[in-house]
């Protein structure tokens, strides 16, 4: 039996690996950014902002289906229709939101209602 060849790649020495399986971004400088870098730091506040949204709408709302899978899906949803708003997270800086105010609130407050309409009317389950 032939033994397939070894190829050698940043990851390591992986015997039999076909080279599909490693996918066409992998760039080992790349990697060397991610092992370097705390991106950890760095969060959209978008998220935190639409999960108080959606828990406050789901408090007013008792007939709201509060399962994972529509929890999960309502958050997606009003994430993907607001604007990111990333930020880097510094010790210190989590309190201030200087930018977040106004317009940008009311907007999560209609992507999480549009959300909850959306998946309450279209659930992944009876
Ligand atoms: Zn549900």
């Amino acid at each position: 039996m032939a033994e397939r060849p070894t190829l050698a790649t940043p990851l390591g020495v992986v015997a039999g690996l076909a080279t599909a399986a490693i996918p066409a971004w992998y760039d080992a400088d790349r990697m060397a950014l991610r092992d370097n870098h705390d991106f950890d730091a760095l969060v959209n506040e978008a998220e935190g902002m639409v999960l108080d949204a959606l828990d406050d709408a789901i408090a007013r709302s008792p007939g709201i289906c509060t399962c994972r899978d529509c929890v999960l899906d309502m958050a997606a949803c009003a994430l993907n229709s607001v604007p990111p708003r990333y930020r880097v997270s510094l010790l210190g800086s989590m309190s201030s939101r200087p930018e977040l105010g106004g317009h940008y609130a009311a907007q999560v407050r209609q992507a999480v209602a549009d959300a909850i309409a959306r998946v309450q009317k279209n659930r992944s389950h009876d």
